[in-house]
């Protein structure tokens, strides 16, 4: 047991914490930063677990953010493997579960997403892939490579991207989710149909309109079976059915939390020099005039390097809108602000369901913007989003594309 003290304590090693890092030196090139993290390996990038790891278009060692040497250079001490449990506001210091104390003068909580559990007889089982990490990948890959079949639960980025991923290799692969086509909270319908058929097409079993409800083991794999009376005989179970805020160590010390951890404009906790960032924030977006949470790779880059900016003293509001991305075989994709099936929809084609621009709104305002297999628009559609002006839909036709 032991006790240090550093300027900047960032806990969660992730995309936010090391962009925090990054965020913190761009101002402060003296102060000591402790960067804490339970997962045993260096900041990496989560994207290409689901996507170009398993096509070959990139190597393990290809995404992690930064080497050894970066973290040396910076002066930055990284410790991983170590779980933080519990914060005293107060006396300002952090303690990790093998009793070492770290005292900070500034505080960031970058403890990003818990993997949701499917609340099923079965859904404990230790072999069932609860998928986030790059643990998880090596576990899933390992397993892979002498498996036959593979049942996908969730049909939203992570267990689409996974199936298509895991089709490569494997002879069976079903993907499995309550809703009539994958990735409905974003797709429009025609659209996500038109993307089943392609999961279809490449022989990858849908069962759409099905959940699990039970899962027990089997020899060395898996029976699940589904709401529909079928039974699946699988090699591999994967999740993806959502994650939620990794909350319990900001709520324990008394901070305010609600869909996240509570922060002010500047990523500032209720409690003056603790900041949170990433997936676990529920920060204010003046661009949608809401309070939010972003579970996505530019929110934790481009949030991660404001609150380090900010907790090295820049005190500069968080006003950004990212995006984020994905791709299904050739269909790929950008967005930006609300983009929710849940809101008024305008589709603007130049290939119908392939090549265009789909624009989200509420109240005749343009609040999201999906850019289908079409590039370098980000920018014009945050300014539309931005605006904020009342549109009839007809005039968004050719207005991005
Ligand atoms: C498989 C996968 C694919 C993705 N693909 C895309 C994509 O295509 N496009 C996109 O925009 N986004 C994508 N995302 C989402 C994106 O990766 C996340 O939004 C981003 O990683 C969030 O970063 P974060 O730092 O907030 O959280 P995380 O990356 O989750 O980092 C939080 C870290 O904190 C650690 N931690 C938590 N509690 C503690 C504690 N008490 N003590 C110590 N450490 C702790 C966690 O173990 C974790 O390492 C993907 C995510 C996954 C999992």
């Amino acid at each position: 047991m032991s006790e240090q003290a550093f300027t900047y304590v960032v806990v969660g090693s992730g995309k936010a914490g090391v962009s925090a890092v990054e965020g913190i030196r761009e101002l402060d090139a003296e102060g000591t930063i402790l960067l804490i993290g339970d997962e045993k390996h260096l900041p990496y990038e989560r994207p290409p677990l689901s996507k170009q790891l398993w096509f070959g278009k990139a190597k393990v060692n290809d995404i992690f953010t930064h080497d050894q040497s970066f973290y040396n250079q910076h002066g930055i001490t990284v410790n991983l493997g170590v779980k933080v449990v519990e914060i005293d506001r107060r006396e300002r210091k952090v303690s990790a579960a093998n009793g070492d104390v770290y005292r900070f003068e500034k505080l960031l909580l970058a403890t990003g997403v818990e993997p949701r559990k499917l609340p099923i007889p079965g859904g404990d089982i230790e072999e069932i892939c609860y998928f986030r990490t790059l643990e998880d990948y090596f576990q899933i890959q390992h397993r892979a490579a002498k498996a036959k079949s593979a049942l996908i639960i969730g049909g939203g980025f992570i267990g689409s991207e996974l199936a298509a991923a895991l089709s490569i290799s494997l002879d069976e692969v079903t993907l499995i989710f309550p809703s009539t086509y994958i990735c409905s909270r974003v797709f429009p319908e025609p659209l996500g149909q038109k993307l089943q058929g392609q999961y279809r097409a490449r022989g990858i079993r849908i069962l759409n309109s099905e959940m699990p409800v039970s899962i027990s083991k089997n020899g060395s794999g898996f029976r699940v079976d589904t709401s529909a009376g079928k039974s699946v005989y699988t090699d591999i179970v994967i999740v993806g059915i959502g994650a939620t805020p990794s909350i319990d160590l900001a709520q324990a010390a008394g901070l305010d939390t609600g869909d996240g951890i509570v922060v002010n404009e500047y990523l500032e906790t209720s409690h003056p020099g603790i900041y949170a960032a990433g997936d676990n924030a529920f920060f204010p977006c003046p661009a949608l005039g809401r309070q939010m949470r972003n579970e996505h790779w530019d929110n934790a880059l481009s949030q991660g390097k404001q609150a380090g900016r900010n907790m090295a003293g820049a005190q500069e509001p968080y006003t950004y809108l990212p995006y984020f991305f994905s791709d299904i075989f050739e269909f790929g994709y950008e967005a930006v602000g609300h983009v929710s099936t849940g809101l008024e929809m305008f589709a603007d084609w130049k290939k119908e369901n392939e090549t265009g621009v789909i624009y989200y709104l509420a109240d005749n305002k343009v609040r999201g913007v999906m850019m289908c297999n079409v590039w370098d628009k980000l920018e014009a559609a945050r300014e539309l989003i931005r605006k904020g002006e009342r549109v009839k839909t007809e005039q968004l036709r050719g207005m991005i594309l």
